[in-house]
């Protein structure tokens, strides 16, 4: 028995050009999944496109802090594939500002893109005839939402939002049965993992090593598979840590 069992399911999942984002895109095509991609990066989409299994899949283009593109773009989507059963939210970008440089405006690239963006994408995907009664949703938040790091506020208040976000959507989407959960991990092994170790190590500021390592981003996936199937039905508006025992 596969209790995570995605077939025929049809899942829009953001930064899917790398990452966290590829590995959804693989492990849900191996559960069965269509999986619509969204991403800035062409070659990105390409190189997870030629990883995937089974047929039906979609890429798409889109720069998510556009958000005047993005209802046009799942209503396409939706016309093409039929209602979707799952949503992803993992494009995100980071940034390292100190407090003197910290600007109103400065926040709104990392604002948009981590927060606003999910607002409006579980916005349209949520429209009538577009989400099945019962699908799921999934953001990626971080451990940042619930612990300070020099010089990362503004990414750490937009990973803060999404989860109060998560806990207020759980409560407006439950007549319709819809779950929305976000993932807190510490450090992952993916680009952005990378080069956040490597700006901290420049910036000379402590690394704090987990008990149990840095996470592999397939096993992101694999939680994020499971939230995705019909294995659950309740678990809702919360925030899951997976991060290796470092906020222990
Ligand atoms: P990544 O940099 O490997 O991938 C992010 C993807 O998002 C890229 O393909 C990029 O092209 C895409 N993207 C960025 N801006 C975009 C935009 N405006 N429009 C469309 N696509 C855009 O990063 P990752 O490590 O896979 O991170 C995925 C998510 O997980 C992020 O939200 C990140 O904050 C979160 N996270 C990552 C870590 C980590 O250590 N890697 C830890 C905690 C949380």
């Amino acid at each position: 028995m596969n209790i995570i069992d995605l077939s025929n399911k049809s899942i829009l999942i953001t930064g899917s050009g790398s990452g966290i984002g590829r590995e959804i895109a693989i492990v849900a095509s191996r559960l069965g999944a269509r999986v619509n991609m969204l991403d800035l990066s062409e070659e990105g989409l390409q190189n997870t496109s030629n990883a995937l299994m089974g047929s039906g899949h979609s890429s798409h283009i889109i720069d998510l802090a556009d958000f005047s593109a993005i209802g046009c773009m799942i209503e396409n989507i939706v016309a093409n594939q039929g209602p979707l059963c799952g949503l992803v939210h993992c494009a995100g970008i980071s940034s390292r500002k100190p407090l003197n440089v910290l600007k109103r405006e400065g926040f709104s690239n990392v604002m948009d893109v981590n927060f606003f963006a999910f607002v409006e994408l579980v916005k349209q995907v949520t429209k009538k005839g577009r989400f099945i009664d019962g699908g799921s949703i999934v953001v990626m938040s971080s451990i940042s939402s619930i612990r300070g790091f020099k010089a990362k506020t503004e990414y750490c208040v937009s990973k803060a939002a999404v989860d109060a976000f998560v806990r207020c959507m759980a409560l407006e989407l439950a007549p319709k049965r819809i779950r929305i959960n976000s993932i807190m991990p510490g450090e992952v092994l993916t680009p952005m993992g990378a080069k956040s170790r490597e700006m901290a190590k420049l910036a000379g500021f402590a690394i704090e090593e987990a008990p149990l390592g840095p996470t592999h981003p397939e096993e992101i996936a694999n939680l994020i598979a499971f939230l995705l199937s019909d294995a659950t039905k309740t678990i809702t508006g919360t925030s899951i840590r997976i991060d290796g025992g470092v906020t222990v």
